[in-house]
């Protein structure tokens, strides 16, 4: 621990980095990988889109260990299990959770059940799953299904859920939120980010409320959630039975954290508002193409809700309500590469050229 250097910094993880913000102590057997500490990135070509003097930065957490936010609190939830002698742990799962939980586990040395609805998980989070070695079953069912029955096996004392219902997640993920009073010095005005499950919503609100109690940001942001309009339960106020949208990480339609999204968003002054499954891909491609940030379709609902505040006087946030020089902060949770089949389909139009200068030349067309 003797070296300062910015790069020993980055690979502490959240539970070395904040130890007296967590349910830890001396005694916890800590299980790391280096996550946390991920970029927040200044986008000056958003700051224009949204004009008015704002500035935008995103959190991009599709740079941790796995791939996205999940990892914040998969660090505390597999090290606390650890701690109380657990001796395998389960979760449900739209794709990350079981990435995640599946390499915690493997890194602890213990084993991973993890429960899937079958044929909905995008292809780079399964194959995670099995290259880390989890148990995989797949169900006849969606996520809401496969949360009930790994609550039930939990019940039985046999497994250790990992799920965001796990207050451990929770309190991982707030992290994210220390770290960007941390590095812009207060907290932001507004706090966009996307919804499916609700943990991540809740989670940054208890982080940001922490840091305001302790005196280290002099205000609270505005917490703003997007769902999928298909899978928009908390926007419309009940279970959604067959949520639908390509966003798989938010195909969820009666989030377990709902209670706690909700009073996030009514003490902040927030709001909930839905993009359609159009708006998030345009914004993914958008966030690629101008910002140099590739992430999964869920992640691009923070940036397709960000357009959407600033185009439509229908938003439930609209940008009436946005003061000039805000500082506004979406997440992005998940990294692109875990969910290609969409881009995938682009990438057909490819045909080779001859292997000449001049075809070349004059392929690029220029
Ligand atoms: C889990 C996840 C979400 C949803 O977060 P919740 O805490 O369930 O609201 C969004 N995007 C990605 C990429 C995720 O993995």
């Amino acid at each position: 621990m003797a070296s300062t250097t910015s790069k020993s910094e980055r690979n502490r993880g959240v539970i070395e980095s904040y130890p007296e913000f967590l349910p830890v102590s001396a005694s916890t057997p800590v299980v790391s990988l280096g996550e946390g500490n991920t970029p927040l990135i200044y986008c000056s070509q958003l700051s224009k889109r949204v004009g008015r003097g704002c500035e935008v930065f995103v959190k991009n957490e599709g740079v941790n260990p796995t791939g996205s936010f999940k990892d914040r609190g998969m660090t505390v939830a597999v090290s606390k299990a650890l701690e109380y002698g657990a001796k395998a742990l389960i979760c449900a799962s739209t794709g990350n959770t079981s990435a995640s939980a599946a390499a915690y586990a493997a890194r602890a040395g213990i084993l991973c059940v993890v429960i899937l609805p079958a044929g909905k998980i995008a292809i780079g989070k399964l194959v995670q799953a099995f290259a880390y070695g989890a148990k995989i079953i797949a169900i006849d069912g969606n996520f809401d299904d496969a949360l009930r029955i790994v609550r039930d096996l939990g019940e039985s004392g046999d497994f250790a859920i990992v799920n965001s219902v796990n207050p451990d997640r929770i309190a991982g993920q707030k992290t994210a939120a220390y770290e960007i009073i941390d590095e812009i010095g207060d907290a932001p005005d507004f706090h966009l980010l996307p919804v499916g499950n609700a943990g991540n919503i809740a989670a940054y609100w208890v982080g940001y409320q922490e840091y305001h109690a302790y005196k280290r940001s002099t205000k609270l942001p505005a917490m703003i959630g997007f769902q999928a309009a298909g899978a928009a339960p908390i926007f419309y106020n009940r279970i959604i039975e067959k949520p639908e949208t390509v966003a798989s990480a938010i195909r969820i339609g009666n989030p377990a954290s709902w209670k706690q999204a909700r009073g996030a968003i009514a003490k902040s002054r927030g709001a909930i508002d839905v993009v359609s499954d159009a708006e998030i891909l345009a914004a993914q491609s958008w966030l690629a193409q101008h910002e140099g940030i590739f992430v999964e379709p869920a992640s691009a609902a923070s940036i397709a809700g960000l357009f959407k505040c600033c185009d439509s006087g229908e938003a439930a946030y609209s940008f009436q309500k946005i003061p000039e020089a805000s500082r506004i902060v979406c997440t992005v949770t998940g990294h692109g590469l875990k969910d290609p089949d969409l881009t995938i389909q682009r990438m057909k139009e490819l045909k080779p050229v001859s292997a000449t200068t001049t075809d070349v030349r004059h392929a690029i067309g220029l």
